[in-house]
């Protein structure tokens, strides 16, 4: 009975109370309870993941990357925090926990004059916010620093305090350092209990468990069990996909940074010795085949998520960076061996969907926010969420976990600026778009 993971328990091997159950075992969740535990020692953690492992969700499809340039101070000051824990697993994580980190930057590039426009004021506004790190670099430059972009590009961003890591080692890492926590694997069928409008513990499949309070972080998941107590959870959810390839062109390093390509922002980074990783966020809705109807976004997810592969997705994604990059058949990103041996994956973004801005008349339009819901849910005493981590809820995890520990343990937040995570925050300026379009227009 003193395992600290359980994999389809037997009712007498559920525990029967906890001071806190937080559903859902990915980053967001093992998070939570790592920074639960690390805040407050001694509390009774209880983790349920419905997978036979934890990261069973949006992890698995990710390019598992990190950077600090984000356009809004929450945001950029999240990663801060979550960036200083990858660099110090010793003090916040355990004694020899290895990450995997490697911070090779990322290169955020331009071809058109209108591209190097916009990746200059950025880095300005990025400077402004004490970002001063963060570099304009002009054609020339690039070339210098990287050959194979010689006269490729014509301008950059590049973020030196920025790349990537071990997700799965990250999330375990949580996992074992979260002290007085159990991790319940393969536990189906979770439904909060509420009485009274007070949380008082959740069912599962296997056994009840009560407690007098409950973190919802189950990602996609997170909808379902806001409505299995009559709640809307205000979060929708787009498919996103990847692909890994064993093939990378020469002079295309082992040790280059990220590259994020111009609109519609493709990016590529090397992975696993030869080989690059390709992400970008591509319209899904209009270019899927099958049967669901043409939306944009999505309530509720729909699996296996697998079905939101399509199957032209990497040779699109390597053809548009051909193009971008001026590649001529067979060169480059155009040499078919990228598409020999392509493991393809698909994921959830799970994005907030209260959030509005102003118009000029004083309606309010509705906008794509980059912010996660992490609060306390304000008519059900003893609930939080920790939801909507979008396309960064690997990087954003560990600061993530302080903010809802912060609010589950009544304690102050750990940064003034982290308050824009609240659910019912509409707007924050420059918290628009995606990978580098951040402004509202
Ligand atoms: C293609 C792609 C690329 C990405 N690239 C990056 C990147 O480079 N960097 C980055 O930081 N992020 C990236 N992300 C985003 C990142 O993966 C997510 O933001 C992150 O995984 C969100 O964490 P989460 O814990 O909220 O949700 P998830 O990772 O989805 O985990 C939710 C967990 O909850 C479990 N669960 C769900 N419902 C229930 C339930 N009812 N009961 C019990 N368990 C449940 C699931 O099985 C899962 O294990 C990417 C995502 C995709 C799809």
């Amino acid at each position: 009975m003193a395992e600290k993971f359980r994999s389809n328990p037997v009712p007498a091997d559920m525990p029967r109370t906890a001071d806190v159950v937080i559903i859902g075992g990915g980053p967001a969740g093992a998070a939570a309870a790592w920074a639960i535990d690390r805040a407050a020692p001694g509390t009774r953690i209880v983790v349920i993941e419905q997978s036979s492992q934890l990261a069973a969700g949006a992890s698995l499809a990710s390019l598992e990357n990190f950077r600090t340039c984000w356009a809004a101070p929450c945001l950029h000051r999240m990663m801060q925090r979550s960036i200083h824990i990858f660099h110090h697993p010793d003090e916040f994580l355990g004694e020899g926990v290895k990450l995997g980190v490697k911070q090779q930057g990322y290169l955020f590039v331009g071809f058109k004059s209108a591209d190097a426009e916009r990746l200059r004021s950025d880095v300005e506004h990025l400077h402004r916010c004490g970002l001063t790190h963060v570099e304009y670099l002009d054609g020339d430059e690039v070339g210098r620093r990287y050959a194979w972009l010689k006269g490729r590009v014509l301008a950059a961003k590049y973020d030196p305090i920025a790349g990537w890591l071990d997700s799965n080692a990250l999330v375990y890492a949580f996992a074992r350092a979260a002290q007085n926590t159990v991790f319940l694997l393969d536990v189906r069928e979770t439904r909060i209990r509420v009485v009274g409008g007070r949380v008082v513990g959740v069912d599962t499949a296997n056994g009840a468990i009560d407690a007098p309070k409950v973190v919802i972080a189950a990602g996609p998941g997170a909808r379902a069990l806001g409505r299995g107590i009559g709640i809307e959870i205000p979060v929708v959810v787009r498919p996103r996909q990847s692909f890994t390839t064993p093939y990378r062109h020469a002079g295309f390093e082992e040790d280059s940074p990220c590259i994020i390509s111009a609109a519609p922002f493709p990016h590529v980074r090397p992975e696993a010795g030869t080989g690059a990783i390709f992400a970008y966020e591509y319209r899904w809705n209009t270019h899927h085949t099958g049967d669901y109807p043409v939306r944009d976004k999505l309530e509720e997810p729909v699996y296996p998520v697998s079905q939101w592969k399509d199957p032209r997705f990497p040779s699109l994604t390597l053809g548009l960076m051909a193009r971008q990059f001026g590649y001529a058949p067979g060169e480059g990103f155009a040499d078919p061996r990228y598409l020999r041996g392509v493991d393809h994956r698909a994921g959830y973004y799970v994005y907030r969907d209260n959030a509005t801005y102003a118009l000029a008349d004083g309606t309010r339009q509705p906008y794509d926010s980059q912010r996660a819901i992490v609060d306390r849910w304000p008519e059900v005493e003893g609930l939080f969420v920790s939801v909507a981590h979008v396309g960064h809820g690997i990087m954003s995890a560990p600061a993530a976990g302080e903010i809802l520990a912060a609010h589950v343990l009544g304690q102050p937040l750990p940064d003034p600026a982290f308050a824009d995570f609240g659910l019912d925050v509409p707007f924050v300026e420059h918290d628009m778009g995606g990978l580098s379009d951040n402004k509202v227009k």
